[in-house]
């Protein structure tokens, strides 16, 4: 195991911030795939704009995967949701056990004690 860098609050507000849009951007892709094939049964030429929709779909989901995959834990410089090959979309570093939220956490303790 290595060592955990000390960071700002800003480095790990920021980097999980970054985490946190990654996540965001894919849950919301996921929840369009309905609504996008409404549209595009909607359509004059129904049948080839379900296939331009579906192929679209699944290539901006191969990236929003990538880029989630990708983001790197502020902490411990890993990425956040892997582990060698294996993807876990879950709310914790995979490494270092960061909690997705730590910085709001941490933000939320720093007012307390000051006020
Ligand atoms: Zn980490």
């Amino acid at each position: 195991m290595d060592s955990h860098t000390d960071i700002t609050l800003d480095e790990l507000h920021t980097g999980l911030r970054t985490v946190r849009m990654r996540r965001w951007f894919l849950w919301l892709l996921i929840l369009a795939y309905v609504p996008l094939m409404m549209i595009a049964l909607g359509a004059n030429d129904a049948k080839r704009m379900v296939v331009i929709a579906f192929v679209v779909w699944v290539l901006l989901l191969i990236i929003a995967v990538a880029m989630m995959a990708l983001a790197r834990c502020p902490r411990c410089g890993h990425c956040f949701h892997m582990s060698g090959y294996l993807f876990r979309p879950v709310r914790r570093c995979f490494e270092c056990d960061l909690h997705i939220t730590a910085d709001k956490q941490l933000r939320k303790n720093d007012l307390k004690h000051r006020g």
